[in-house]
Order: structure tokens, then sequence, then C-alpha cells
């Protein structure tokens, strides 16, 4: 509610009516996955609560349902956030054939095509576009949540019908590392201001909490990038915010690149990489899956992901890499993993990612980078990290915790799937064979 320009601009107008649709139709494939579908629960329960219950829930096609709702209450306009998503653009389309749809700018830093190079052309590396859009910056100060006048509610669902949390099992246990909703936004933020000064060391220590976590509030609107900017601009020395700021760049770079190639959760960016000869691999993938790999580091980090919905960015980076390179396995099979295991789930940044670990990105990022999972476990001290989500290795010390068949293996915990040298050999001469990038 607070920084929401779409909510400001309503509650200027007029009386409001709150209404938030679950549209599984529009997105396809790309519909909301699990473990954010058990944040929404709890974040539209917290915000139906801040607007004293007077949140109205609909589930169906938002082109057809945004446009039945406003009819009904005989609605002057609809306010809402700009999107970037393909699927965004078409709701808006939609909505907008049938009814006053007036959009605002708040979802991210800047507008995507807002951010151009001398000839007008768009950016599609980051270095230049950030450097850009770095020189208009800051982003205007957030505003304040407004005072609402309410509608008439019209009638909507219970969002206990709309069955967003696992119940046969209920894997969700571990999730109450989160807080969701506005109000946990703010506390989230407010926790990483105190560790915001040692973000440029901190956030590469995957057994450290030096990071912000705010990924799943940004990703679900729940507090405005605007907002976090200036807090941490005005928290810290300017060259220690500068490295989270520029992070927080990449959230928008990832909206950009969608933008201009709305295909690109499901399209390479260099379209050779469809020649690539990937493996299908089921078991090798199901260990992947469920941390079973005998790489403790990529093990570690698929049990986080699996057990709190998140996983640390480093480790984003091993464990990904892991799966295309190491065991050849197609990019988008991970990538729809992720998709339903985080809840920050965000199609730009999560095809970013994936496609950056590829090497097959628009942004020419380098294809024959392979990460080596025992020498980043250690370079980036993750003992303590593997010892809270493998437990079975708690027993092995510092230096032998990052590769344990080299003092013989633990009980219990499996040997590597493929050896490094072995797999990364594979990787380079599938990578050689397809057209212009040997
Ligand atoms: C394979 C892969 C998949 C990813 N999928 C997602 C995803 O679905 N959703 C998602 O939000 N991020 C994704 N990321 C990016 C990154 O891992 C997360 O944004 C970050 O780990 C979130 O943790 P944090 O909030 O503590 O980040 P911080 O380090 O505190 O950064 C602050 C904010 O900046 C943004 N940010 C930071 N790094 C990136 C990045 N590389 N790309 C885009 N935005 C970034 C996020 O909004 C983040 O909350 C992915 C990265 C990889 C390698």
């Amino acid at each position: 509610m607070a920084d929401h320009a779409a909510v400001a601009a309503a509650a200027k107008a007029g009386p409001v009516v709150c209404l938030y649709v679950l549209d599984d139709v529009t997105p396809g494939h790309w519909k909301m996955g699990a473990a954010q579908r058990w944040w929404l629960h709890h974040s539209l329960a917290a915000l139906a609560k801040s607007l004293g219950g007077r949140l109205v829930l609909r589930r169906g096609e938002a082109g057809v349902v945004v446009p039945e709702v406003a009819a009904a209450i005989g609605a002057a306009a609809v306010h809402t956030l700009t999107h970037y998503e393909p699927w965004a653009k078409l709701q808006d389309a939609a909505v907008a054939k049938a009814t006053e749809l007036k959009r605002y700018h708040g979802a991210l830093l800047a507008a995507p095509g807002s951010v151009t190079a001398g000839g007008g052309g768009r950016y599609r590396i980051f270095t230049p576009w950030w450097n850009k859009l770095r020189a208009e910056l800051p982003p205007p100060l957030p505003m304040k949540a407004p005072e609402l006048v309410f509608g008439d509610v019209p009638a909507g669902d219970d969002l206990a019908d709309w069955e967003l949390l696992p119940t046969k099992p209920d894997w969700a246990g571990g999730f109450d590392v989160w807080e969701p909703g506005e109000a946990g936004a703010a506390k989230r933020l407010a926790a990483f201001l105190d560790v915001a000064r040692d973000y440029a060391a901190g956030r590469n220590l995957p057994s450290q909490e030096g990071s912000s976590r705010l990924s799943p509030h940004l990703s679900l609107g729940e507090i405005s990038v605007r907002t976090v900017w200036h807090a941490v601009a005005d928290a810290v020395p300017a060259d220690a915010a500068e490295p989270y700021l520029r992070e927080l760049g990449w959230r928008d770079f990832a909206a950009n690149i969608l933008d201009q190639f709305p295909e690109h959760g499901d399209v390479p960016g260099r379209v050779q990489f469809d020649d690539l000869a990937f493996r299908s691999a089921p078991d090798e993938l199901a260990a992947w899956q469920r941390g079973m790999t005998g790489y403790p580091i990529v093990d570690a980090g698929m049990r986080q992901l699996w057990t709190i919905g998140w996983m640390h960015n480093r480790v984003r980076m091993i464990a990904s890499s892991f799966l295309v390179k190491h065991l050849l396995i197609d990019w988008r099979t991970g990538e729809q993993f992720f998709w339903d295991c985080l809840v920050d789930a965000d199609l730009g940044s999560n095809s970013l990612g994936w496609q950056w670990v590829m090497g097959s990105g628009v942004d020419s990022s380098p294809f024959n980078r392979v990460f080596a999972p025992v020498s980043q476990s250690a370079k980036f001290d993750a003992a303590g990290y593997i010892r809270e989500w493998v437990p079975e290795l708690r027993g092995l010390s510092d230096a032998a915790i990052h590769a344990p068949w080299e003092v013989g293996g633990v009980a219990g915990y499996p040997a590597p799937i493929v050896g490094h040298a072995e797999g990364r050999a594979r990787a380079l001469a599938a990578y050689a064979a397809v057209k212009g990038t040997g």
C-alpha cells in the first residue's frame, strides 16, 4: 500500500475497491509456482487484514474478471502498476479494451523502455545500461500509504478456497523463517540495514546472512524498490551502499531484457544453443533436485531451496551451472524447477540467471565458464552453510567438507554422480559442437 502509485492515484480519484485476481490461465506454463503460492496466501491474508477485510479476491482470466468487477461496481477506472511479463501485457491489453485502464510506473527503478542508448536503441548489456540509468538516479522518494475511502465491497472468493497452501504433504514447515506481507517486508529491510555496510563482502558468503533476503517481498510487490533504495542509501556510506544499489539494478535489468525478449524464459538468446545435445538423465536430475549429487555445496543449496523456498545467490550460480554443465541437462528444466520452488520466482530474473549460467543469453556472457563446485565452495567459505543443510557431513572438518570423497566418503552421503573433470570436458565438447561457440 505504501509507495504504490496506482493505489495513491485511485485514492485521490474517489472511493476505491481493492481487487486481487489470481490468474492461472493467461501465464500458461508460467502460472505461479507452488512455493510462491504459499507466500501469496499469507501475503493476501496480511493485506486483507490491513484493509479491514475489504480486499476482494477473484480467480480467473484477469482480462475477463477485472472488467467484469469494474462493470459490476460501476468503476470509473481501473488503476494498476505496469509489469513487463508477457502475460501482464496480455492482461493489460484485454482490460484496456473493456474498461478505462490507468497504468503507473513504480514496480521498477525505471520503465524499461526509458533507458536508451544515444541513438534511441535499447541495451542488452548490463554495464552500459546501468551507467546510463545510474546517472538518472536516485529514484523519487517513496510515498506514504494513502488514507483510503472504500466503496461498496462486492462479493469475492474465500482465500482458503484457493487452496494455495500445501497439504498432502505439507512441505512448507521450513518456510516459517519468512513473514510475508508489507509489515514483514519492512522488518526484513530494517534487519538488513544493520549489516548493509558489509554487503559487498558478506553477500558472497553463504554461511553468513549478508544479503537482504528481500527478493520475495520485492517479487510480490510488498515493498517498493524505491523504498529499499532510499533506506539503504540513507543508512550506510555511499561506497558501501553502491554494490547493493547495483544489485537492485540487476532486477530492473532483468525486466528490461524480458520486455525486449518476451520469450526469454523459453528461448535461448542465442538461438544456436537450441542445437546443443542436452542429455536426458532422469536419475541425475532427481539427484540434483533432491540435493543428492555428492557435491556438498550443490546439495546444500538444493536442500535450502526445498526447505525454505530460497537459495543464496552464489549457490544458485553453482547449482544451476552444475545442472547445465556437469549434467548437461536443458537449462529450461532447471528454470522451471526453480520457478516452482522459489518464493521469489520472477520470470525476468530467473531466465536471466539461467541464460547467464548457460552462456546463451542475449548479453553474450561467456559460455565456456564452468563453475568448479569444490573450489567455489572453499573460496566462499561454505563449510558452515554445508553443515546447516547437509547434516550427514557435520562431522567433517572445514578443509574436508567440500569434497568428502577425498577423505574416504561419509556413510549415507552419495559419491559424486559425475567427476568434475569428466563433466567439464563433456560440457565443453558439447558446446564446441554448436556452431559459433567452439
Ligand atoms: C539461476 C538463477 C536464478 C535466479 N532466479 C531468481 C528469481 O526467480 N527471482 C529473483 O528475484 N532473483 C533470482 N535470481 C537472482 C538472485 O539470486 C536473487 O535475486 C537473490 O539471491 C535474492 O536474494 P536477496 O534478496 O538476499 O538479494 P540481495 O543480494 O540482497 O539483492 C537485493 C535485491 O536485488 C535483486 N537482485 C540481486 N541479485 C540479482 C540478480 N542476479 N538478478 C536479478 N535481481 C537481483 C533482488 O531483487 C534482490 O532482492 C536468480 C539467480 C540465478 C543465478
